[in-house]
C-alpha cells in the first residue's frame, strides 16, 4: 500500500489512533483489544492496520459527534475493505458484534470479483449487506434470513430486500457505510440492557467502549483461504491442548459455528486437519502463539485468517477458562518463568476454587430444573430420593446414594446427612441448620426451594412445572447453582491435583491472617487437615449427643430431678465426649482446638413424636402422658433467646462440668503418645462479664480436680463467643476474664437486625431484589451495623486485654468481602466450614497481595 495514501492524523485527532509500537495507546483508554493488538504488532506479528478509537471518541459518535470518515478511511487504501470490533476495557464485560466487509458497494465487488471471484466476492458483499441491514439499518431480520439464494443472485436478492424494506438503494459511499456501524455500535454500548448485562459481569456504572478499525485480511478467494480459532490449552483442563477449528472459504468465527464444515487444527483420527491441509500455515500459526503465550504472559486464543496461504493474526484474547483450568494456567505460566506466583495466585477467584473441591454437573449436560432454591453448599450429587434420615440410613447400608429431603433439618437429621449423598430442604437460608452442616461435611445442598411442593406424609416431591417425584426416584441437587435437576446428568470429578496444592501452597506463603476450620467430627477434622487449615477454630459439640447410645442418656439427663440425677446421667456420657475429642487432637496433632460447650436449647434433644415420647418413657419408667407433659412445659416461645448457650452453664452446670472434665482427660490422653494439646474452651452466647466469671471458676475448679486425680500438668485457654450486641459492647470488662473472643456472626447478624437466621430464607429473595439489603447478611457480613459492633468489639476488647485473641467462627468466615473486612478489623484469624478453607486462604493472599503491591 503506497504511504501516500497514509495521512498520518495522530497530530490532529489523538482520539483516532493508528495501532503503531509506539503508539499512545492504553487499555484504561481505548480497551484491551485495541491494546492487545498494539502487543502483537510490537511482537512483529502479521496483523492487518488497525486503527483505534478512544472512549472518548466512541462516547461522544453515540452523543451524534462522529468524526470526519476521512480521518479514519485515511488511513487506509482506497478500496480497502474494513471491519470495526469492539475494545471494552474488560473482554469479559462484552459489546457490540462485530461488523466485517465495509466498503463493499456495486464498484469494489467488480474489483473483488476479478481479484478473487465472482462467488466469493459476492459472498463478501451479501455477507456486508445482511449484517448492515439487520444490525445497523435495523430491519426486519427475518426477510434477510430467509434468503435461500447463495452467490450472484443470493446478492442481488440480498440488495433488492434491502432497496424494498428501507425505501432506499444500499448506500454505496465507504464513509457514509462506516459512520453508520460506528454510530450504531457507539449507541448499542450506550443502551439500558448492554449496561445491566455488563454490571452483572463486574463492569463499572460508567465503563467506556473503544473501536478498532481494521483492514479486512480475507478469508476468501483464490488459492488457501479461510479463517479459523486457534488456542494452546484446553479450556477446561487447563492442559497443553492445540483447540480451536479451521474453516475455507470462511471470514470471522464461522468455523467455531460450522462443527460439520470446519476442519481440526492439529492432526486428527476423527477428520481432516489444518495441519495436514497447510503444515506451514500451521506451523507459523504454533509459533505466534507461543510467541504471544509468552510475551503476553497469558495464554491467549487466536483469531486468524489464512488469504492465499499467508496466515494474518487479525486479534488475541484471553482464553476462555473454566476454574479448574484458570488455576492450572495460572500455575503452569508461574512455573514457566513467564509470572511471578503472586501473580498467578491474583489470576484466580477465590469463589471458583470451591468448584474445584467437589464433583460438578458437566457444563456440557442437559439440565432438566425440576426446581430452584439456595445454593447453600456446593457441589452436585445424584441420588434416590428420601424422606427422612432413618430411610437416608437405610439407603446407605444398601450402598444406594440418596437424597435427603424434607423441610427444614434439625440436630436429629445429622444421621441421616452424614449418609446422604446431598440435601434438599423446603425452608431455610445460607446459615440454616441445613446449609451449616451441609457445607460443614461437603455436602451438597440446596436450601429454601420454596417453589417445589413437599408432600413429606404422601412422601412426594413435586417440581415448578407439576411433576411428581416419589421416594426411590432420581435426581440430582446442584449446591453450586441452587437447582434441582431431574435424573442424573454426567459429572465432573474433584480436583485436587498437584497443580491445586502448589497453587494452594504459594497461598499460604502470601497471606497474613489465620485459616482455621469448625469441625464437629473426625471427618471434618481430617477434612480440615486435608485442605491445610492451621486448627479448629469452632467444634460444635451438642451434635456429638445425637448418636444412638447417646440420646437415651441424655434425655435421662434433661429430666433429671436432682443435680445428682443429672450427674449420674452426665457420667455416663462422659467418657464418650471424652473418646471425641481424643480423637480430635490425634487428628490435629498439636494444632489448636477450639471445642465450644454446649450451646443450643435442651428441648431440642426431646422427642416429638408419638413413638419416640413412648420409648423415652420406657427408658425413664414413667407414663407416656407424664413424659409429653414434661416435654410440653420444657417448650419456648422463643428458644433461639430463651434457655441456651452459657444460661444453660449458669442454670444447669452439670453439663458444662462434665464436658470440661471430657475436654481435660482427652488432653491428657492424646498428648501422651501424640503432640502436646493445649486446648481452648469457648463460652456460647455470653452477653454479661458475671456469666463467664462464675463458669471460669467452674471450669478451673474441674481442671484442678483432673490434674490433681490424674497427676499430670496440662494448660488450656478459656474464651468466648461474642455473638450477642451486648457482648460487642462490653467487650472490655469480658475480655478481662478471656484468653480469647471469637465473632460468632451467625447469631450477631440474626440479633443485630432482630432476623430469625431459619425464616429469612423465605423473604430475603425480595429484600436483595428491591435493594434493602445488598446482599444477604447472613451471607456476607454486612459491614455497616454488624461491622459496627464488631470494631468496637474488636476495640474494647483489646482495651480490656492486650494479649487477647480475636476470630470470627461464623459462616462469614469462608467469604472473601467477609474476610477482607475481618482483616481490616484486625481479627486474628477466620474460622469457616472445611470445603471453604481453600476459599479462604486464596482470599486472604489476595487481600495481602494487593496491600503489598498498593
Ligand atoms: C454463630 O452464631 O455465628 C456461630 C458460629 O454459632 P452457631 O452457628 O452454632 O450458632
Ligand atoms: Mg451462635
Amino acid at each position: 500500500m503506497p504511504d501516500t495514501y497514509r495521512k498520518d492524523m495522530q497530530a490532529d485527532d489523538p482520539h483516532v489512533t493508528l495501532i503503531t509500537p509506539s503508539a499512545p495507546i492504553a487499555t484504561p483508554s481505548h480497551g484491551g483489544r485495541a491494546k492487545c493488538l498494539q502487543r502483537l504488532v510490537r511482537l512483529e506479528l502479521p496483523v492487518p492496520r488497525t486503527v483505534a478509537l478512544s472512549f472518548d471518541t466512541v462516547h461522544r459518535i453515540a452523543q451524534g459527534e462522529v468524526p470526519p470518515p476521512a480521518l479514519i478511511l485515511g488511513q487506509f487504501a482506497p478500496g480497502t475493505l474494513l471491519c470495526v470490533r469492539p475494545s471494552s476495557e474488560d473482554p469479559d464485560w462484552g459489546g457490540p458484534g462485530s461488523v466485517l466487509n465495509i466498503g463493499m458497494n456495486d464498484a469494489t465487488f467488480v474489483e473483488y470479483s476479478d481479484r478473487i471471484g465472482a462467488e466469493a466476492a459476492s459472498a463478501l458483499y451479501m455477507r456486508f449487506v445482511t449484517g448492515y441491514a439487520i444490525h445497523v439499518a435495523r430491519l426486519d431480520p427475518d426477510v434477510f434470513e430467509e434468503i435461500d439464494t447463495t452467490g450472484q443472485q443470493g446478492l442481488s436478492d440480498a440488495l433488492r430486500a434491502y432497496e424494498e424494506e428501507a425505501e432506499e438503494p444500499f448506500p454505496q459511499d465507504p464513509a457514509v457505510q462506516l459512520t453508520a456501524v460506528l454510530r450504531t455500535m457507539a449507541r448499542a454500548w450506550e443502551g439500558t440492557t448492554a449496561r445491566l448485562l455488563r454490571q452483572a459481569k463486574g463492569a463499572p456504572v460508567d465503563a467506556g467502549l473503544g473501536l478498532i478499525v481494521q483492514e479486512m485480511a480475507l478469508g476468501l478467494g483464490t488459492g488457501e483461504c479461510g479463517s479459523g480459532v486457534l488456542q494452546l490449552v484446553n479450556s477446561d483442563t487447563g492442559l497443553p491442548q492445540i483447540t480451536g477449528r479451521y474453516m475455507h472459504q470462511s471470514q470471522g468465527r464461522e468455523a467455531l459455528r460450522n462443527e460439520s464444515k470446519a476442519l481440526f487444527l492439529e492432526r486428527d483420527p476423527r477428520g481432516p486437519s489444518l495441519e495436514e491441509l497447510a503444515p506451514e500455515a500451521f506451523e507459523q500459526l504454533k509459533a505466534h502463539a507461543r510467541l504471544m503465550r509468552q510475551r503476553l504472559r497469558a495464554e491467549m486464543q487466536i483469531e486468524f485468517t489464512i488469504e492465499n496461504g499467508r496466515v494474518h493474526i487479525l486479534d488475541g484474547v484471553r482464553v476462555k477458562r473454566s476454574p479448574r483450568g484458570a488455576l492450572r494456567i495460572a500455575v503452569r505460566l508461574a512455573e514457566d518463568g513467564i509470572i511471578s506466583r503472586e501473580e498467578a495466585l491474583m489470576r484466580v477467584e477465590p469463589r471458583g476454587l470451591s468448584e474445584l473441591l467437589h464433583r460438578q454437573v458437566s457444563p456440557e449436560a442437559e439440565r432438566d430444573v425440576i426446581g430452584r432454591g439456595v445454593a447453600a453448599s456446593p457441589g452436585a450429587a445424584t441420588g434416590k430420593i428420601v424422606f427422612n434420615a432413618a430411610e437416608a440410613q437405610a439407603s446407605a447400608a444398601r450402598g444406594e446414594p440418596c437424597i435427603l429431603v424434607r423441610r427444614e433439618t434439625s440436630p436429629e437429621d445429622v444421621r441421616g446427612m452424614h449418609v446422604a449423598a446431598a440435601v434438599l430442604t423446603e425452608r431455610g437460608g445460607m446459615t440454616s441448620h441445613a446449609a451449616v452442616i451441609g457445607r460443614g461435611l461437603g455436602l451438597p445442598s440446596v436450601v429454601g426451594a420454596a417453589n417445589m411442593g413437599f408432600r413429606l406424609n404422601d412422601k412426594l416431591l413435586i417440581s415448578q412445572d407439576g411433576r411428581r417425584f416419589r421416594e426411590g426416584d432420581t435426581i440430582t441437587v446442584d449446591g453450586t447453582s441452587g437447582q434441582i435437576l431431574a435424573g442424573a446428568p454426567a459429572m465432573v470429578e474433584a480436583a485436587l491435583d498437584d497443580a491445586f496444592r502448589t497453587f494452594m501452597s504459594w497461598a499460604d506463603d502470601a497471606r497474613d491472617i489465620g485459616i482455621r476450620a469448625n469441625a464437629d467430627t473426625p471427618a471434618d477434622a481430617a477434612t480440615a487437615r486435608n485442605f491445610a487449615a492451621q486448627g479448629i477454630g469452632l467444634c460444635r459439640t451438642e451434635h456429638m449427643f445425637f448418636e444412638a447410645e447417646r440420646i437415651t442418656p441424655m434425655r435421662e439427663m434433661i429430666f433429671a430431678d436432682s443435680p445428682d440425677d443429672r450427674k449420674a446421667a452426665l457420667a455416663r456420657l462422659m467418657p464418650m465426649q471424652r473418646a471425641d475429642f481424643t480423637e480430635l487432637f490425634r487428628i490435629m496433632e498439636g494444632m489448636p482446638v477450639c471445642i465450644r460447650l454446649f450451646d443450643p436449647p435442651l428441648h431440642e434433644f426431646l422427642p416429638t413424636d408419638r413413638a419416640g415420647l413412648r420409648d423415652l418413657a420406657e427408658a425413664l419408667d414413667l407414663p407416656v402422658s407424664d413424659v409429653t407433659r414434661r416435654v410440653e412445659a420444657m417448650g419456648e416461645y422463643n428458644p433461639m433467646l430463651g434457655m441456651r448457650g452459657v444460661r444453660l452453664g449458669i442454670a444447669v452446670p452439670e453439663i458444662y462440668d462434665m464436658q470440661a472434665r471430657a475436654i481435660f482427660e482427652a488432653t491428657i490422653d492424646a498428648s501422651k503418645d501424640g503432640a502436646p494439646v493445649e486446648p481452648e474452651i469457648m463460652l456460647p452466647l455470653v452477653s454479661a462479664m458475671k456469666e463467664v466469671e462464675l463458669v471460669k471458676t467452674r471450669i478451673d475448679a474441674v481442671a484442678a480436680a483432673v490434674r490433681n486425680e490424674r497427676g499430670r500438668d496440662f494448660d488450656y485457654s478459656l474464651g468466648v463467643m461474642v455473638e450477642t450486641p451486648r457482648a460487642c459492647l462490653r467487650a472490655d470488662e469480658i475480655a478481662q476474664h478471656a484468653d480469647f473472643m471469637s465473632f460468632g456472626t451467625n447469631d450477631l447478624t440474626q440479633m443485630t437486625y432482630g432476623l430469625s437466621r431459619d425464616d429469612a430464607g423465605r423473604f430475603m429473595s425480595h429484600y436483595v431484589q428491591q435493594g434493602v439489603f445488598a446482599e444477604d447478611p447472613f451471607h456476607r457480613l454486612d459491614p455497616d451495623g454488624v461491622g459496627e459492633l464488631i470494631k468496637i468489639g474488636v476495640e474494647r476488647g483489646r482495651h480490656g486485654n492486650g494479649g487477647i485473641m480475636l476470630s470470627i467462627c461464623g459462616e462469614h468466615g469462608g467469604d472473601p468481602d467477609s474476610i477482607a473486612f475481618c482483616r481490616e478489623a484486625g481479627i486474628d484469624y477466620v474460622s469457616c466450614s472445611p470445603f471453604r478453607v481453600p476459599v479462604a486462604r486464596l482470599a486472604a493472599a489476595q487481600l495481602a497481595l494487593k496491600e503489598r503491591i498498593g
